[in-house]
């Protein structure tokens, strides 16, 4: 039976709950919002299922094998401008959904909460794009997915490096019926360069209080919108007309300034067990800011996606991929150097901990306020990071400073 010893022992994936065959694995949300699971050991048969799927005892080493790389621009603008960088995941999942598949990702529900669900039609895929800064709950997705498999059809699915090794941990035992190559040749990974997850407690706070000051309900938000343009991205909340009652960037707002500071993360993204880049996964995604180091036609300011492949079925599924869309194939080293979030755990705020005292009983503004005041520094920074959007430079000035940190 699963037991943790410390917190940072679990990521939270929710394969021992799926996989449990008595069903006596409930996973429940801890003091600082993040879900843990917890054994009804009065029902539990003792049959050690939870322990062998579960991706953090399994977890391997980083061992090298042959892999392929781009950047990816998908050419429907509309598309890219909604995506978070530069739509390589709609790339995907649109393959998989010509050919009749399901794809999951992770998606608002109608109050907020980031889950992971499915669609079936390209106008679905839209609730996946951007990304969303919160742990997503899995929920019961990776029973549906086996499920989905073993009947035959084609499934992709999205998520944090270590959700995707939590399915593919949960789908081990599954190919009892047909064999486990069959099975798992009609699923498609997708995994993100993940920074680290927050807090969906400190999301509900960061809500309420938005809620309060702009007076209105919030039906939808942007954690990385292109209001500004991909160089500078913000935070954008927008009212049930659609209408943006909110635009901050990651200067200003707080639960960007939040997820930037390390101060409300996973315990088990501060010694992540998945930072690595030879992973389980068909596809790795992430941002591409310095384009104009790799190629003078791609640069432009609405978004790059890179693209690191890990399996020949990913190869042959980038094929049809690439049709959609400008790509540019790199050396796999190059695209990967300096990606430290690729490699390296976030560092835990030394504030943590009075955070999440202070998360569970303040009054919503007071709490941010505390944290992440305006302070006039602030409030400069903001300014001048729009006087450069808006005389045009912002992208120049970035790259100065880029450089100046080497980081290209
Ligand atoms: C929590 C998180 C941290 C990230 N950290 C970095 C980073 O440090 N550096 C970097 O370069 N890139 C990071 N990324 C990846 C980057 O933000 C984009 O997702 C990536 O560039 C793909 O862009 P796209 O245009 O294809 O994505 P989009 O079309 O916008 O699709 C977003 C994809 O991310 C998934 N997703 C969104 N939110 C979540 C969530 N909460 N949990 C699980 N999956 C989610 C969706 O299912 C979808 O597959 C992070 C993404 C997430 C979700
Ligand atoms: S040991 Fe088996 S029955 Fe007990 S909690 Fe784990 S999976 Fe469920
Ligand atoms: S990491 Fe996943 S499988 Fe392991 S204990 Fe946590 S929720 Fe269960
Ligand atoms: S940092 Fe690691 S543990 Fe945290 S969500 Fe990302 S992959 Fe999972």
């Amino acid at each position: 039976m699963i037991r943790l010893n410390e917190k940072k022992d679990c990521c939270g994936c929710g394969g021992c709950s799926n996989a449990c065959p008595v069903h006596c694995i409930q996973m429940k949300a801890d003091a600082e919002g993040f879900l843990y699971p917890e054994v009804d050991e009065t029902t539990c048969i003792d049959c050690g299922l939870c322990e062998r799927v579960c991706p953090v005892l399994r977890a391997g080493e980083d061992v090298p094998f042959s892999q392929a790389a781009y950047l990816l621009q998908y050419k429907n603008e509309k598309v890219r401008r909604q995506s978070t960088s530069g739509g390589a995941f709609t790339a995907i999942a649109r393959y998989v959904l010509d050919r009749g598949g399901i794809v999951y990702g992770a998606a608002f529900d109608d109050r907020l909460r980031v889950h992971h669900t499915s669609a079936v039609s390209p106008k679905g895929l839209q609730i996946f794009r951007n990304s969303k800064y919160v742990q997503s709950d899995t929920e019961k997705t990776f029973t549906q997915v086996r499920d989905h498999l073993r009947t035959g059809r084609l499934v992709c699915y999205s998520g944090t490096p270590c959700q995707i090794e939590g399915l593919l941990s949960f789908l081990e035992p599954a190919g009892t019926e047909g064999s486990r190559e069959e099975l798992l040749d009609r699923l498609v990974t997708v995994d993100v360069v993940c920074h680290a997850v927050p807090s969906p407690l400190v999301w509900e706070r960061y809500l309420e209080m938005q809620r309060e000051k702009l007076g209105t309900e919030i039906a939808d938000a942007k954690f990385r919108d292109k209001h500004f343009g991909y160089n500078y991205s913000t935070m954008t909340l927008l009212d049930d007309s659609g209408e943006e009652r909110y635009v901050q960037g990651i200067d200003t707002d707080q639960m960007l300034r939040a997820f930037f500071s390390n101060i409300c993360d996973r315990p088990s993204c501060y010694d992540c067990a998945f930072k690595k880049r030879y992973r389980k996964s068909d596809f790795t995604i992430w941002d591409c800011y310095p384009v104009y180091a790799f190629d003078k036609k791609l640069d432009d300011d609405r978004g790059t996606s890179r693209v690191l492949i890990h399996s020949d079925k990913g190869r042959r599924i980038f094929e049809e991929v690439r049709q959609r869309c400008r790509v540019l194939e790199v050396e796999p080293d190059r695209l990967t150097a300096g990606v430290r979030e690729m490699f390296h755990s976030v560092d835990s705020n030394p504030r943590r901990e009075e955070f999440f005292e202070d998360a569970a009983c303040m009054e919503a503004r007071t709490f941010f306020n505390k944290y992440f005041p305006m302070t006039a520094r602030v409030k400069l920074e903001r300014t001048a990071r729009i006087v450069c959007y808006r005389t045009g430079v912002y992208a120049l000035a970035k790259r100065a400073a880029r450089k100046i940190l080497k980081k290209d």
